[in-house]
């Protein structure tokens, strides 16, 4: 028996489908598997069960909620994928603004037929039972991920952040060196610190290591490197806003 998986989009800029989508070999690797959903492939379909749910986006409709929760009755392991999925993503920044003043901020006048809301992970609807995370997931990961599912194993989730495979690459510390506002040290691992061999601080896009993205002492650091809040709360919220009291970790800094 094949494994059956569905790959599915909720509000998402498709690029973790993509990032699926382009892994070398696809479609040797596909062979492995019942693909019953992925909209990317296909139209639209049914949701029908699997084995496995590949989740990508956050909720930021009425209807995006409506579908998780189809997605997940229908589904034995739920996958969030991605960091729209995990912590609400770019779009989550959002949180706690009115929907409506946002929307008017950026659309005007005009309508649209969904009905919308700040965008949230989709853990705050359903449980999910692993986090595949990456702005888009790595390849290595993905197929990490669907090897461990095909073996009837599980994945295990990295616990350490992106300075850990920063240090052990060799590459100087843009923090320390040039006091950049890096956020390798809140961010979870595995990609190998990219951004950071091209000279560029971390913005965090792999989400916050979960239970140790302490936010306080990363803030505390900057602040004292002559940062002020406004631009480090910016920078942290971009894919942290919805860190569990990452806003009041901050604020204490500053207080
Ligand atoms: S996590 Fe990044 S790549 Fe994936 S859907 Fe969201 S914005 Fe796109
Ligand atoms: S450059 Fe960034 S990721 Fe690397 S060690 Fe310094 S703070 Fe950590
Ligand atoms: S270094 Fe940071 S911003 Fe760059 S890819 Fe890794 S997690 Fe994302």
């Amino acid at each position: 028996m094949k494994l059956k998986i569905g790959v599915h989009g909720l509000t998402s800029c498709y690029g973790c489908q993509l990032r699926m989508a382009s892994v070398k070999n696809v479609l040797e690797i596909a062979k492995n598997f019942n693909i019953e959903y992925w909209y990317m492939m296909s139209s639209k379909g049914e949701i029908k069960h699997v084995d496995v749910a590949f989740v990508e986006g956050s909720v930021s409709t009425k209807e995006d909620e409506e579908e998780l929760k189809l997605i997940r009755e229908n589904a034995d392991i739920l996958v969030a994928m991605g960091s729209c999925a995990i912590y609400g993503g770019v779009q989550g920044m959002l949180y706690g603004m009115e929907y409506e003043k946002a929307f008017l901020e950026v659309y005007g006048n005009n309508t649209i037929e969904l009905e919308g809301k700040i965008g949230e992970p989709i853990s705050k609807y359903v449980k999910v039972d692993y986090k595949l995370p990456g702005c888009p997931p790595e390849e290595d990961e993905l197929l990490y991920y669907l090897a461990c599912f095909l073996l009837g194993s599980y994945p295990e989730e990295k616990d350490y952040p992106v300075c850990a495979e920063c240090r052990r690459n060799g590459y100087p510390c843009l923090l320390i060196e040039k006091n950049e506002p890096c956020l390798g040290a809140l961010t979870t691992a595995g990609c190998k610190a990219r951004c950071i061999k091209f000279g560029i601080p971390c913005i965090g896009c792999r989400g916050p290591l979960e239970e140790i993205a302490w936010y306080d002492s990363l803030a505390n650091v900057f602040k004292e490197k002559g940062m002020e809040k406004e631009i480090i709360k910016a920078r942290m919220e971009i894919f942290g806003k919805q860190y569990e009291n990452m806003d009041e970790m901050v604020e204490k800094v500053f207080k």
